[in-house]
């Protein structure tokens, strides 16, 4: 299967598509990931990037569309993937159709997180990641002998530079800008279904999955 998740930062969607890339044994391609590594590793593509990331503001198309489309020559994307983070524009999309449309694939499916942005601020700006294996956690459910160093591998948890109260304000407004458009987008395409996000994240799975075997069936004519 070839999946989209789509929804504002903060809503889950990382989570959720590491549960379901599991399930489905299909690569999980998350942008966000991808360039912070980069960073991590001031590749050429992390210099390219940072200031970007740093301000919540969105990487150029250009070269977001060829990093993803890199990585969808990959052998391992043969068999369906999991885009998480992309396409975040209306040309990333078409471009993303295009490149599909030429091998004679599309896109079956893409998953709509719901969620409001007091519940993606409080969330986001209490969240703390490891420095060293990128488990993450969340301010509200450390206890205080344990605070700042994580649960797996009691390496120091830090901040990440765009989870900060200001930079996600700005993501909150480029998602509604930029990315909002596209639920239209693929709504017309009849590709689209909802989850509310605001849920544990075992409901949200179940949601995820159970709409996705809807949806299979529905294509096979099933039901
Ligand atoms: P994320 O972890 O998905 O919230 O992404 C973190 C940051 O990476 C975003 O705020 C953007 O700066 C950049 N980014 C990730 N995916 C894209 C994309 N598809 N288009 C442009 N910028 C992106």
């Amino acid at each position: 299967m070839r999946i989209i998740f789509l929804g504002p930062p903060g809503s889950g969607k990382g989570t959720q598509a590491r549960f379901l890339c599991q399930t489905l044994s299909i690569p999980h391609l998350s942008t966000g990931d991808m360039l912070r590594l980069a960073v991590e590793k001031k590749t050429f593509l992390g210099n390219q990037v940072f200031e970007y990331l740093k301000k919540g503001l969105l990487v150029p198309d250009d070269i977001i569309i060829h990093l993803i489309e890199e990585k969808l020559e990959q052998k391992d994307c043969e068999k369906g993937f999991l885009l998480d983070g992309f396409p975040r524009t209306i040309l990333q999309a078409q471009s993303l159709d295009h490149f599909l449309e030429k091998k004679k694939l599309c896109i079956d499916a893409v998953v709509l997180f719901l969620i409001s942005p007091s519940i993606v601020l409080n969330r986001l700006s209490g969240r703390r990641v490891c420095s060293v294996c990128h488990t993450l956690d969340h301010i509200s459910q450390m206890k205080d002998n344990t605070k700042n160093k994580c649960k797996k591998c009691q390496n120091d948890l830090i901040q990440r530079p765009d989870d900060q109260e200001h930079v996600i304000e700005k993501r909150l407004v480029v998602y509604q800008e930029q990315t909002k458009p596209l639920i239209e987008y693929y709504q017309n395409q009849n590709k689209c279904f909802s989850v509310d996000a605001s849920q544990t994240e075992s409901e949200v799975f179940s949601a995820i999955e159970q709409n996705l075997f809807l949806k299979t069936k529905r294509q096979q004519g099933v039901i």
